[in-house]
């Protein structure tokens, strides 16, 4: 298979974390015989520097021609001091509207040799195994939002807008994924007090007979953010909307310990989808070898599975990530104050595993 991947190492960690995700790229191309092909392009505070801007033309109309995008992560210091629309960040949102990225999916998962990394109880956390699937380009997020002086000082507005099909189109990648996963998919809403929550669970009930083999439940968003903590292992996959997609995914992630091991992908309707660590630039480890690259190569593994259809090259990933770890070598994020190999020497131990 030949697969064009257009690469965005974007800013401080960035360059590092992706890097090593080439190379890991080039010894899954090696083992199963096919052919990545890697384009570089700027985005983020580096495209800045060059351009002006946070996303140049050149960049959009490489990954919108590419098969897959893999972005490190952007902004820092540097720029915090644009203006919004020409900050570093502004670009990675013009990016996924532009690729019509409108599902976000966050696979929380617990390596067992990590369990003790998380604030909660090891034998709470063993074995969690779930993907978070956010619907990611509307709602309150991309409502009309609006400001004026009423009888009582000032009102506000944020309007929530969601189509039938936007709703349609999410839930059923929801009950696909569950489809190939455990077969267990929650639905999460507001459906007591939300119009576009009861349309929501609506169709998602209008959907479930197309689905026999997934056990669809329903939830409501503030017992999820309870059961999340309470018991996280009931879950399979969990879908919805944008704002409680948002705060739940954060408070997931902390499940797992560190921000360092957590990947995502954000898929749109057949074109290429966008894959990229959770976690920021990182300028406090910048440049110093310090960063966990597991995140990055777990997003390779979702861009393998999800972007190209190669589910045994993506399990194959996932395997020499945990077998790694459960030789137990670690980044300095997850040595807890002990023994800490560099981000190039636990790519090299991912690519020997992966061989
Ligand atoms: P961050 O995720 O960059 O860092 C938070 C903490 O986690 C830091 O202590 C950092 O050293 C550590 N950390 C993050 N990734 C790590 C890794 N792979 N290995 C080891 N340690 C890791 O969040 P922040 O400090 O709030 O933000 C820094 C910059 O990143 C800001 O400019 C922010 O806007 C940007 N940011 C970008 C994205 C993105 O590109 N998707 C996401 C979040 C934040």
């Amino acid at each position: 298979m030949e697969k064009r991947i257009v690469v965005l190492p974007g800013d401080g960690i960035g360059p590092e974390v992706t890097g090593e995700a080439v190379r890991l790229l080039g010894a899954v191309g090696e083992r199963f015989g096919h052919r990545f092909e890697f384009q570089f392009a700027k985005i983020g505070g580096a495209a800045i520097d060059e351009t002006g801007v946070p996303l140049p033309d050149e960049t959009l109309r490489a990954c919108l021609a590419s098969d897959a995008v893999l972005l490190g992560a952007v902004g820092g210091p540097r720029w915090d001091r644009l203006p919004g629309p020409q900050r570093p960040e502004a670009g990675l949102l013009k990016l996924r509207k532009a690729l019509g990225v409108y599902a976000n999916l966050r696979p929380i998962t617990v390596h067992a040799p990590l369990a003790g990394a998380s604030t909660l109880k090891p034998e709470v956390v063993e074995g969690v195994d779930f993907v978070i699937v956010r619907e990611l380009t509307g709602g309150l997020y991309f409502g009309a939002k609006e400001r004026r002086q009423g009888e009582h000082g000032v009102e506000v507005t944020d309007t929530l807008v969601y189509t039938e099909q936007e709703v349609e189109r999410i839930l059923r990648l929801g009950f696909e994924l569950a489809r190939q996963r455990r077969r267990h998919l929650t639905s999460v809403d507001k459906a007591n007090v939300l119009e576009s929550s009861r349309l929501w669970r609506e169709i998602a009930e209008r959907l479930a007979p197309e689905y026999p083999d997934v056990t669809l439940t329903h939830l409501l968003v503030d017992n999820a953010a309870m059961q999340l903590v309470k018991n996280p292992r009931q879950f399979d996959v969990i879908v919805t909307e944008n704002m409680f997609g948002d705060i739940l995914s954060d408070e997931a992630a902390m499940i797992t310990g560190s921000i360092g091991l957590l990947p995502s992908a954000s898929l749109g309707s057949g074109g290429p989808g966008l894959y990229e660590p959770i976690h920021g630039s990182a300028p406090d480890i910048a440049g110093q070898g310090l960063a966990n690259p597991l995140a990055t190569f777990a997003s390779v593994a979702m861009m393998l599975d999800y972007g190209f259809g190669l589910a045994e090259e993506a399990a194959a990933v996932r395997r020499a990530i945990a077998e790694v770890l459960s030789e137990g070598w670690r980044t300095a994020d997850i040595a807890a104050g002990g023994p800490a190999i560099s981000t190039e020497q636990m790519g090299e131990k991912v690519r020997n595993a992966l061989r």
